[in-house]
């Protein structure tokens, strides 16, 4: 598995912090399929959403979105205005990055498995084998994009990726060792 990071907000330390959360959580998430994450690339941006060179798309609110380039590419990219510039700790700096890290790394996981399979031409795509249609209709778009299968299943398991990196962190802190054997 190859991760970058790309931000001009973070330092060096801050990037290996959002590195060590990215690794933790992506492999838990393929830990069922684990060979899945030998030729996984993985771009991470935390910029402004130009940043990523990839303008075709009309995604005004967004803070957050998974690209998949080829089966193996991805580019997640994360709006650098959630970095908590306040915060007095690593953690709470980025924990709104985290949660939107999370989130975009279950689309990642979808599409790598194959349980999300998009159509570019169409706005018909499948889930877990069933087929789907993005609705425009811009009234409706809200509880539209949060009822879709994808998205329970990315939010309701960013919480959970989240808490587990918290708990995680907090040991990391505790007691000031990142890894033992005995
Ligand atoms: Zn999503």
């Amino acid at each position: 598995m190859k991760v970058k990071i790309h931000s001009s907000f973070l330092n060096t330390k801050e990037k290996s912090f959002i590195k060590e959360a990215l690794t933790f959580n992506i492999k838990y998430l393929f830990r069922k399929n684990p060979k899945l994450l030998d030729n996984l690339n993985i771009k991470l941006e935390i910029n402004p959403r130009d940043s990523t060179g990839i303008f075709d798309q009309d995604e005004a609110d967004c803070k957050g979105l998974c690209f998949k380039l080829t089966k193996t590419r991805f580019i997640v990219w994360i709006t650098n205005k959630l970095i908590n510039t306040r915060a007095k700790s690593i953690y709470s700096k980025f924990k709104e990055i985290l949660s939107y890290m999370f989130h975009e790394l279950v689309h990642v996981h979808q599409y790598r498995t194959g349980t999300l399979k998009d159509n570019n031409k169409s706005p018909e795509y499948r889930f877990n084998g069933k087929k789907f249609k993005i609705r425009e209709n811009e009234d409706e778009y809200e509880d539209e994009y949060y009822a879709r299968p994808e998205e329970i299943d990315a939010y309701g398991r960013e919480v959970g990726l989240r808490v587990r990196f918290e708990n995680y962190w907090n040991e990391v802190l505790k007691y000031n060792y990142v890894t033992a054997r005995c």
